[in-house]
């Protein structure tokens, strides 16, 4: 059985949970500003921190980001709107997009708003050099290596879709189209160890050496670990950022430029953040499994259906008067979608993993934690079910950041022809 984790303690107070249940009724999500903001302050040795916003992009997560002077990435058009929206100005470098790809509408508003543009395909510089000579470019680099906590969100290598094999091909480009080569930029993936990290420095100060043209910034990439069960440990920041601050001092030593050093983490600043509430709705016995069903399914948390993940999960009883010396029981914790893969107590290989977890019933609450990450913003709306509440925990109050979907509004794309 596992404990609420600390970071959470204050939070997650029974009463706060129940009534926060009763105003908005499960499922949904909450996130916990200050575990938010601690984060931020961890990574504040950094000169700029980039908060990749596809991990969390509710645009009151990105005015929090922007309070704390934490600048943004963009990878669509809507995350670039979303950002415009949470007051990012997007000139001047506090929005960059990111992409292997171009499309026509993002081309427009980027030439338009002098975003500078992250790219990861040399047609990507092509296209913009066509349209918008002297646009601020960055090379995302592909290190030819890649790391992350599933073969899905490993973004280096050959087998990986993303960032620019041929740096130097990119810069003949750029040249050639009088683009602005601002920044380098590797991101070899998500859920990443830190060792695997180390090695991204050394690529990158090879490559800008090979590339031998100033440049004002470099990004370490997003990608930093968070510790999902209580025997994880959270990575060493500090050793990270010496190691990096040592390679950006001698690529601005070769280069003769100053240079300023970028971080662009999502999971690491929002995940421990999140949870996600649960209503059980019914337990049953098949054989020697358990299932306790939730009204919460894939279509709203995917990573333990998409990557096997690990997320804490614990009770929150609707009655404590009985709730001494209760059994524990194998568990697994499955959502309502009709399909069966929709379970949240996986093995890595998908196949269903029981959990000891005090007996529940009907009507009892299930939290899974450490969702602040790739949760809500990977939510979608199969089997027709709604996107759900989230709500921002600030300054000790409760507050609504995202309303419940009707089911009016699902369907009115198809009704309102
Ligand atoms: C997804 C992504 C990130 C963030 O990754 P995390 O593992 O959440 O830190 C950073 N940069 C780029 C380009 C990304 O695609």
């Amino acid at each position: 059985m596992c404990d609420i984790p600390n970071i959470q303690k204050k939070m997650l107070k029974r009463n706060n949970i129940l009534k926060l249940i009763k105003k908005y009724k499960t499922p949904l999500w909450v996130y916990n500003s200050d575990v938010i903001i601690k984060q931020i302050k961890k990574l504040k040795k950094f000169d700029i921190i980039r908060f990749a916003q596809k991990s969390c992009s509710n645009i009151h997560i990105l005015k929090l980001m922007k309070h704390y002077n934490v600048k943004i990435d963009a990878v669509s058009l809507g995350e670039i709107k979303r950002a415009m929206i949470a007051g990012f100005e997007p000139n001047n470098n506090n929005i960059v997009f990111t992409s292997d790809i171009l499309e026509k509408k993002v081309l427009k508003e980027v030439i338009k708003k002098k975003i500078p543009v992250n790219a990861g395909s040399i047609d990507m510089l092509k296209q913009l050099g066509k349209k918008s000579p002297g646009h601020a470019v960055w090379i995302r680099i592909n290190p030819k290596f890649g790391n992350g906590h599933h073969i899905k969100t490993n973004t280096g290598g050959d087998h990986s879709k993303h960032g620019i094999w041929n740096p130097k091909q990119a810069l003949s480009i750029i040249q050639k189209y009088k683009l602005n080569l601002i920044g380098l930029h590797i991101h070899i993936g998500s859920g990443v160890n830190i060792k695997n990290l180390y090695q991204v420095c050394d690529s990158m100060k090879k490559n800008a050496i090979q590339l031998n043209t100033k440049i004002q910034f470099i990004s370490a990439g997003g990608g930093l670990k968070i510790p999902y069960s209580q025997e994880e440990k959270e990575a060493n920041i500090s050793d990270y950022f010496n190691k990096w601050n040592n390679t950006k001092k001698i690529i601005s030593s070769i280069l003769k430029c100053p240079i300023q050093l970028e971080i662009e983490p999502g999971r690491f600043l929002v995940g421990q953040s999140g949870i996600l509430i649960a209503k059980i709705y019914a337990v049953k016995t098949i054989k020697k499994n358990t299932f306790v069903l939730i009204n919460a399914g894939f279509n709203d948390l995917i990573r333990p259906a998409l990557y096997g993940s690990y997320h804490q999960i614990t009770v929150l009883y609707k009655n404590i008067k009985n709730i001494h010396n209760i059994p524990i029981i194998r568990s697994v914790i499955a959502g309502p979608l009709c399909e069966s893969g929709d379970v949240f107590t996986v093995k890595d290989t998908g196949i269903i993993l029981p959990r000891n977890l005090p007996k529940v019933s009907p009507g009892d609450y299930i939290i899974i934690h450490n969702t602040g990450a790739y949760g809500s913003s990977m939510s979608s709306n199969y089997n027709s079910r709604p996107f759900i509440p989230e709500i921002l925990y600030k300054k000790k109050k409760f507050k609504l950041i995202r309303r419940r979907q009707t089911i009016q509004e699902m369907l009115s794309l198809e009704t309102s022809l």
